[in-house]
């Protein structure tokens, strides 16, 4: 039995009224009579009729009372609620809740009654829901916005940008961890960023991987419009991934964060673990396929693709670029006196000798069985001669021991290089360079040739 429901309600309240009604006309003659009235006047039939028959009215008159000022605003509350509620059940399919929202559902409810409580709790359940919803769709947007990146450096910017927008932070960076080593794959809003990798502060939070608050850290100053300053509030959240720490969401305000924004943001950094979880595969995969297996340097097919990348930039920056073929001496002499496994530790020792004398912004690949290229951009011809020497130098004076043999070997190398006022397509480039290998080897090898030959080709 529905003991809530308003006809229940309203039938009884009837019948309550009418018998109430009923009751005070048979006790007011008997009342009247006890008062003082003549018995044949108080208790003729007449009168208790006529007083039973106002009781009735009465009766009657406060039930349609009570039912025309409680009954509009009942109807009016679960008119509301039917509307609200199949509104719903149409926006989870339809994603348009703007039949639900707050501003258009609520009620208007002044009185400060029971029905004004009822009608109060109503607008904050929609309140309620909306929020819900809202907070279930920002999530979602984030989501599908990082879930179509694969880029480390896109997602890593796409999700701070999202991040600080959403706690209206002031700046933030997000770093990461991989291999031990902490990098700062996007920082925005920050002045020197880079200090953050190197605080105490992160230390400690990496043995506690959980929400940190610092209060005033002097390695984080927020770079804005007119002047520097210090954020009153700094968060640092770690970003997992099944359970595995990947990195650190850094962001700062001005303003004390507020408790909504400390409740979502770790809803939206699960979903940001995720991604870059993805992103990181994605990336080990790219790098797998890059590499050469045998020497950790870049293949052949990523360093062309490589070269080509560096011959187009050093074009829109006006700047030139060498480039050094490497060739290591007799070296199948050495397989075959030695052994192949002999020659693949002095491959592996040449190619770290190669890599230990080149820049940070330098490209160096394995170009074939024992022959290598480093890519210099913004050498000229002379650094790059200078450069080549210092390798020839290096792997002259490098040795790798061998079951009891100490095996050394030579290199001859040959440079060129393109520069604004004689451009080099990459193929005439390492054509012009083999042709000064090729020179060096005739020469005698363990020698450079940075000039000279193959000049046909440079036109
Ligand atoms: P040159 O001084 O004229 O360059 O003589 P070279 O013997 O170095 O030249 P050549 O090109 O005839 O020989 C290269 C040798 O490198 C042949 C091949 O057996 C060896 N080689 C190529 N790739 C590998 C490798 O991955 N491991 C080993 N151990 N040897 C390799
Ligand atoms: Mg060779
Ligand atoms: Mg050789």
């Amino acid at each position: 039995m529905n003991l809530y429901g308003s006809r229940h309600v309203f039938r009884a309240l009837a019948w309550g009224m009418v018998a109430m009604g009923i009751l005070m006309g048979a006790i007011f003659p008997v009342a009247a009579w006890q008062l003082g009235v003549a018995a044949d006047l108080a208790l003729s039939p007449t009168f208790v009729g006529t007083t039973l028959a106002a009781g009735l009215i009465v009766g009657g008159l406060n039930f349609a009372l009570a039912s025309r000022i409680v009954r509009p605003r009942l109807r009016r509350l679960s008119g509301r609620m039917r509307k609200v509620r199949s509104a719903m059940e149409q926006a989870t399919y339809t994603g348009d809740w703007s039949e639900c929202d707050p501003a258009v559902c609520r009620l208007e409810e002044q009185a400060e009654d029971e029905l004004g409580d009822v009608a109060n709790s109503y607008n904050a359940l929609l309140q309620a829901l909306h929020s819900a919803h809202r907070v279930e769709e920002r999530i979602q947007t984030f989501n599908n916005t990082l879930s179509s990146q694969l880029d480390l450096g896109d997602l890593s910017d796409q999700a701070l940008t999202l991040l600080i927008e959403h706690a209206e932070a002031d700046g933030g960076a997000i770093i990461l961890e991989k291999q031990g080593e902490w990098t700062l794959p996007a920082a925005k809003g920050l002045i020197d960023p880079e200090a953050i990798l190197k605080s105490p502060a992160l230390q400690a939070a990496h043995q506690r991987a959980s929400l940190r608050r610092f209060e005033l850290p002097g390695e984080v100053k927020v770079d804005a419009v007119l002047s520097h300053f210090t954020p009153s509030d700094v968060l640092l959240m770690p970003i997992t991934h099944h359970g595995l720490l990947l990195g650190w969401v850094v962001l700062a305000a001005a303003q004390t964060f507020g408790e909504r924004t400390l409740r979502l943001l770790p809803l939206m950094i699960q979903g940001l673990g995720l991604a870059l979880n993805n992103a990181l595969l994605h990336d080990d995969l790219q790098r797998v396929a890059a590499l050469d297996p045998l020497t950790g340097l870049y293949n052949r097919r990523f360093g062309m693709k490589r070269l080509d990348e560096e011959l187009a930039r050093i074009q829109r920056s006006q700047s030139p670029l060498s480039l050094i073929i490497v060739d290591l001496d007799h070296f199948k002499r050495l397989n075959d006196t030695y052994g192949h496994l002999a020659g693949d530790k002095v491959l592996i020792r040449g190619a770290s000798v190669i890599r230990d004398m080149l820049r940070k912004g330098d490209v160096v690949m394995r170009y074939g069985g024992e022959e290598f290229i480093a890519i210099l951009p913004g050498s000229d011809i002379g650094d790059g001669r200078e450069v080549a020497e210092r390798i020839r130098f290096a792997i002259g004076q490098s040795s790798v021991d061998v079951a009891g043999h100490t095996l050394k070997v030579t290199a001859s190398l040959g440079v060129a290089c393109s520069s604004p006022d004689r451009l080099l397509s990459a193929e005439d480039l390492i054509r012009l360079a083999d042709a000064r290998l090729y020179a060096s080897k005739a020469g005698g090898r363990d020698r450079v040739v940075a000039e000279g030959a193959g000049e046909a080709i440079a036109g």
